[in-house]
Formats: structure tokens, sequence, C-alpha cells
């Protein structure tokens, strides 16, 4: 319970006069909900002494009308405040965990799947922000009970009826909560299956077409139902705990009933206590009922809570490899970037995926890219992403390691075409604009046609607006790449990377936007990884990547007069026109 309060403390602070409020509101309530038993054993001992007269009479009725609608009233306005403060706390952790979540690097998210990362932030969220509203309401509502009316039943009517009928309670309690706590451990269990759950239902939903479109929606069905299964076969362990619990408690109570039943008549006959006194002590007794399961509960909710915040927090405190500190800088403009024998190896691969690799940029240039599929092309030009650290080796900006500048200054520099398509789903014009989300419509207009995308907005129904599909699902290969094409040029960046980002176009409109490229971008640099080599013939270098290490270098004259991979692979190209 500590911990919860100790994580969400900040929040209690922001919100002190809230809390305050909510308090009072709780103890009043709790007051309010014990006074008409009390009440009514004062009103029949009024009849029996034959004292009843009319005045009495309003004030009994009055008191029994006035109470519940105040009741009522204070709860309406605690209900009120409640949902709004947990409201406001699951937001505030939503918000925290996500833009956390935007620091971290590529390495993490190779380390958390998706459906883990979702689970953390709904259902243990939820379970962290229900514990906290439950800590204030179940125990100072519950607790102020049970001691408003043990104070009543022990002070004003009978102490030793008191602790006859009230003491058997909490040793009921005590037996019940061990059984309780060994349920924790299958809650953690089945929190990590239900995690594994989450993941699965994600890949069928979002990889849907590809399983529609290989028949295997059986198979997927088939491992989703075990996952399911799964899930509410953990879910049975701690129902079957859970269940034990009510009906045990029961039986501790009927005794507790019995008791305070037959020492209060025993105490009436022996004119130590009144009729009205004991109906008031016998509803006490029942109503100590619902807050002593309610506390109960309360702890094992807060149980479960601590593992949400477990969990929660340790991605909330994972820090990323690559991160800015105090001492990063700023980068105005670039003269050069240096690959200095740069090994890269993914985080939870073994062997290196580019080796030894030595090569520079210079301001304004353009580099080509080649290679086999696979040979780690993306890999290495993905390194001025920073999005991971390099294993071995240096990348140098005008003489300074990469990693002393700040990253988003990198990322600033760098407009970055990746193979594979982002679209979101929203507007045509939305999507280019994540580039540079002010730019004006001169701007758009400019980045499409450098893009070669004019043409494509023609037989979009609603043009610049036109939405685009989940993943751009109503948009060609080719329309993709250009729009990614144009969002990236938009942001005129120091350096475009296209990154086998003309696949999917045809060879004329490869040449249209190499052409546009010439013409819009001079004086800045590109980096162009391609397939066809028409899209690399005018670089200024062309780097042949081969197994992880570059093989040759040279202009594309230079690399035709070589024998090696170039050579050949352009013949080849050449001979299947
Ligand atoms: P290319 O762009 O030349 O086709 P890549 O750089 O995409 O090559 O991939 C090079 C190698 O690195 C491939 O063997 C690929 O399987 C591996 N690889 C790519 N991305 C990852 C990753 N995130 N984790 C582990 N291995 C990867
Ligand atoms: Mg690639």
């Amino acid at each position: 319970m500590a911990n919860i309060i100790r994580k969400i403390k900040w929040f209690i602070i922001e919100h002190r006069v809230t809390y305050v409020i909510m308090l009072f509101l709780l103890l009043s309530i709790a007051f309010i909900s014990l006074t008409p038993a009390y009440v009514l054993g004062f009103a029949i001992d009024t009849v029996i002494s034959g004292k009843l007269n009319e005045s009495t009479l309003v004030m009994i009725v009055g008191a029994l009308v006035l109470l519940p609608v105040s009741r009522y009233a204070l709860s309406f306005v605690y209900n009120y405040l409640s949902n709004k403060t947990a409201q406001t706390l699951t937001f505030q952790l939503r918000k925290r965990y996500l833009s956390h979540l935007f620091e971290m690097d590529s390495k993490f998210f190779e380390l958390y799947d998706k459906g883990d990362l979702i689970s953390r932030v709904t259902a243990d969220l939820d379970s962290i922000t229900q514990a906290a509203s439950s800590i204030m309401e179940g125990i100072i509502f519950n607790v102020g009970v049970i001691l408003f009316a043990i104070g009543v039943m022990g002070f004003s009517i009978s102490w030793e009826l008191t602790i006859i009928s009230v003491t058997i309670m909490p040793i009921g309690l005590t037996i019940l909560n061990i059984i309780r706590s060994k349920k924790r451990k299958y809650v953690k269990i089945h929190r990590e299956i239900y995690a594994e759950m989450t993941e699965k239902v994600l890949e069928s939903v979002e990889g849907q077409k590809t399983i529609r479109a290989y028949v295997q929606e059986e198979n997927d069905l088939d491992k989703l139902k075990d996952a399911i299964d799964a899930d509410i076969e953990s879910w049975r362990y701690i129902v079957r705990y859970e269940s034990w619990f009510n009906p045990l408690f029961e039986v501790v109570y009927g005794i507790a009933y019995v008791l305070a039943f037959v020492f209060g008549v025993y105490f009436i006959l022996e004119s130590k206590m009144s009729l009205g006194q004991l109906i008031t002590f016998v509803s006490y007794v029942g109503m100590l009922y619902g807050p002593i399961i309610a506390i109960s509960t309360i702890f094992t909710q807060i149980n479960n809570a601590t593992i949400s915040i477990d969990r929660y927090d340790e991605i909330m405190t994972q820090v990323p490899e690559v991160h800015d500190d105090l001492t990063s800088k700023d980068i105005i403009d670039f003269k050069q970037i240096r690959f200095e024998n740069v090994t890269f190896l993914y985080p939870f691969d073994k062997q290196p995926v580019i080796k030894d690799i030595t090569f520079e940029i210079n301001n304004g240039q353009t580099i080509g890219i080649v290679g086999p599929t696979g040979s780690g092309k993306s890999t290495l030009i993905r390194q001025l992403l920073r999005e991971f650290n390099v294993t071995q080796g240096q990348i140098y900006i005008d003489n300074q390691r990469i990693d002393s500048y700040k990253i988003e200054d990198i990322r600033n520099l760098v407009g970055y075409v990746p193979q594979t398509h982002i679209l979101f789903k929203r507007g045509v014009d939305e999507n280019i604009l994540i580039g540079k989300p002010n730019a004006n419509v001169d701007m758009i207009n400019k980045a499409i046609k450098i893009a070669d995308f004019e043409k494509d907005l023609l037989f979009l129904q609603q043009g610049l607006h036109t939405m685009v599909g989940e993943s751009g699902t109503t948009l060609s290969g080719g329309q993709k790449q250009r729009l990614s094409i144009a969002r990236a040029l938009i942001k005129e960046p120091e350096i475009l990377i296209l990154d086998d980002s003309l696949s999917a176009v045809d060879a004329k409109t490869e040449d249209t936007i190499i052409g546009h490229l010439i013409d819009f971008r001079k004086g800045k640099t590109n980096i162009i990884v391609a397939h066809r080599f028409s899209a690399v013939r005018d670089a200024d270098v062309i780097l042949v990547i081969e197994n992880g290490q570059i093989t040759q270098k040279g202009t594309h004259e230079e690399l035709l007069k070589q024998d090696g991979w170039y050579k050949h692979q352009y013949i080849q190209q050449m001979t299947m026109k």
C-alpha cells in the first residue's frame, strides 16, 4: 500500500485539497450510514416506555427521512470528485508512460513486445488507479464505519456484548487472508499470460490480410484459441481461491450473530439492556459484515496493483542506451560525416551485420549505395538516425563523435524514407505534413512535385484530403513510396536518405524523381540506396556493400571498369531490359 502511495505521491500532493474534502465526505457518509439504526432503537424504546408524543414522532420521522437524503447528496459530491481524480490520474500516468516510450531507443522495442507494452498501459494502469481510489474510499469509509459502529456498540450499548460478538470477526478474517495471499502468485502468472494473449490478438488483427491471403484463418484461430484458453485456465486458479472466501466468512459471521442475539437476550432479561438497544446492536453487527469483507478485498486489490505498479515501473525506469546528456551539443550545419571502422551488431544477434566500414560523406554530395539484399545497406545508413549505438568504431560529424550531439539535432538533419512505408490513417496532406507540421500549401505542392506525386492526385477522390487507410491500404505501393518521399522532402533536410524507396515505381517515374532531386536539391546531401543502377548513376560516389562490407567504391564509370559485383550486376540488368 505504501508502495502505491509513494508512486502517486506527486499526484496526491498536487490534488491535496480535493483529497482532504473527499476524506471529510467519506467520514461523514460513514457516520450518517450508521445513524438510522440508532434512531430506530431509540424509537422502539420510546414506544415501549410509552413516552412517545407528537414532537418526538416528528423528530424520529424527520431524522429517518433527512439522513438518507443527506447521505445521497454527500455521496453524489464524493463520487463526482473521486471519478474526476481517478480519470485525471489515469490520464497523467498514461501520458507519462507514452512520452517515456518516445524516449526509448530501438533496442528497447526489440526487448518488449507491443502487446506487453500495451497491457502495461491498459490493464496494469487500470488496476493501479483502481487501487488508488480503493485505498481512499474503501479503507477510509469502511474503517470509519467499523470504528463508529464499534464505538457506539461498546460505549453506549454494552462493551461485554461487543467483545463477545466482535472478536470472532478478526480471527476469521486472518485465516481467510492467508488463503488469499496465496492467490497473489497466480495473479502474476495471469498477467503474463494475458500480455501474451494480447500480443497474439494484435498480431492477428494486424496481419489479417496476409492470414486471409494464405487461407490460414483456421490455423490462426487455433493459435488464438490456445492463447485464450491459457488465459482462462490461469484465471480459474484465481477464482478458485476467491470462491473459498465468501462462504467461509459467512459461517464466521453467522456465529457472531448468534452470539450477539443469545447474549443480548440474556442481558435484556438481566435488565442490562433495552430491546431498542439490542435491535441497534444486532443491526450494527450486520453492518460490519460489508466493510470487513470490503477491506479484505481492497487488500487483495492492492496486492494485485503492486504487481501492476512493478510492471509499469519496469518500463518507466528503463534508460535508453541512446540518450542525450548535459554535454550534448547542437548541430547547426555539417561539413562532413565520417564512418571510421564501424561495426554494428543488432542487440540480440550473434554476428555483426556491418563490419569495419570506413567512408565519408561530404556536405553537398550524392552517395549511391548498392549491393545484394540483406547485405546491410539499410543497417548502415540507419546508423545516421541514432537508433542504436555502434558496436565498434565511430561515426564522426565534423570530427566530433556522433554521440556527442543532441539526438534530435541529428534526426532533424536527416530526412529518411524507409524501405517499408508507414502511413497514418489521416489525409494525404496530413501524412506529408508529419515531415514539417507548419508547412504551407506551396511547400506541400513543391514536395509533391519533386516526389512526382502530382499525377496521382488526379486519381484520388478528394485530392490532397483523401484519407489514407491504416498502413496506407488505399494507395498502390508506388504511390505510398512517393508519398513517403514527399514527406521527407517537405522537411528540406540537409541529408535526404532514400532507402530503396524507388523499388515500387517504374523506371520512367524513377528517372523523373532522380532528375527532380538533381534540380531541387542542389548543394544538399543525398544518400540513395537502390536496386536499379539508373538511380545511382549520377552519384558522386557509389558504395557497393556485400556481406556487411564495402567491396567497391567509385563513380559509375570507375566501377564499370572494375571487375566486380557492380559490373556483373549492371550487365545483367542491361541484358534483362
Ligand atoms: P539490406 O538493406 O542490404 O537489404 P539490412 O540492413 O536490412 O540489409 O539487413 C542486413 C541484415 O541484418 C539481414 O541479415 C537482416 O536479417 C538483419 N537485420 C535487419 N534488421 C534487424 C534487426 N532489427 N535485428 C536483427 N537483425 C536484423
Ligand atoms: Mg534495406
